[in-house]
């Protein structure tokens, strides 16, 4: 009976993996054929003449084969990540250093979108254990979404606290918040609030925070949002474990 019950729930799992395997193949489909049909649309308008061959049309098929490549990166990334397929290279780091190294790289944008990027610090933090590189990519993606979904004039902020054995750090932003229904789902794989407006103005591929999510769990932190709702702007946290 034991080996049945063993059985039963071996099938299930394979069930599970298949139905999983199949989802995403035709996710990756979806979110190909968009950019392709796209350039394939303009490439037949150019050939019959029905669109003029300006810089303009030139530049629009270049930004959809941009995307795609983009999509084609950010996929190979995520498939590395969730097969752990990576070395993960701890050691202990300060904060505040890894925390300028991305103000740095994006106060340009923040500066030339007006929005304020600033910083909230607890005084004597003490050094984490991670990977420096992994950790700024993360909060490079966070601060990169909050400057995406911030409207000029808005603000972020980089805060970080210790709370028991682990330190949090946040981006808060004043943007366009995150409607309660879509919070729970804002980490899975290719996930858009608003698939549209995401494209239009610029936006990725929904697989960000799936890498973002992937990386931190593999340190043993956590990552989560809250958001009042809609134009109530939005507080990514994640957690990471403290140099004992
Ligand atoms: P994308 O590359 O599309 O930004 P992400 O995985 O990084 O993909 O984010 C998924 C979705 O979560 C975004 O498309 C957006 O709808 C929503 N989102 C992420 N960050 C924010 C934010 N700071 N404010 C509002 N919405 C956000």
């Amino acid at each position: 009976a034991q080996l049945a019950l063993y059985f039963n729930q071996m099938a299930e799992k394979l069930n599970q993996i298949e139905s999983m395997r199949r989802r995403l193949i035709g996710d990756v489909s979806h979110e190909l054929r968009t950019p392709l049909t796209a350039i394939k649309g303009s490439m037949e308008g150019l050939i019959d003449g029905l669109l003029p061959a300006t810089h303009e049309t030139y530049q629009q098929i270049h930004t959809e084969a941009d995307r795609l490549n983009r999509l084609v990166d950010d996929l190979q990334e995520l498939s590395r990540v969730e097969a752990h397929a990576y070395q993960l290279d701890i050691r202990p780091v300060g904060i505040s250093s890894l925390v300028q190294t991305v103000t740095k790289r994006l106060k340009p944008h923040a500066e030339s979108k007006r929005i304020s990027l600033d910083l909230e610090l607890a005084p004597d933090l003490p050094h984490i254990l991670a990977d420096e590189d992994r950790v700024v990519q993360v909060l490079t993606n966070l601060t990169g979404n909050a400057l995406q979904y911030t409207p000029a004039g808005g603000r972020i902020t980089i805060s970080s606290k210790q709370v028991n054995n682990e330190v949090q750090i946040a981006v808060r932003d004043t943007g366009i918040g995150i409607p309660p229904e879509h919070l729970s789902h804002i980490f899975d794989r290719f996930y858009r609030v608003d698939k549209s407006r995401s494209r239009q103005s610029g936006g990725g591929s929904g697989i960000g925070l799936t890498i973002s999510r992937a990386l931190i769990e593999a340190h043993g932190g956590r990552i989560w949002v809250e958001s009042a709702g809609e134009g109530q702007g939005s507080t990514f946290t994640f957690t990471l474990p403290i140099q004992k």
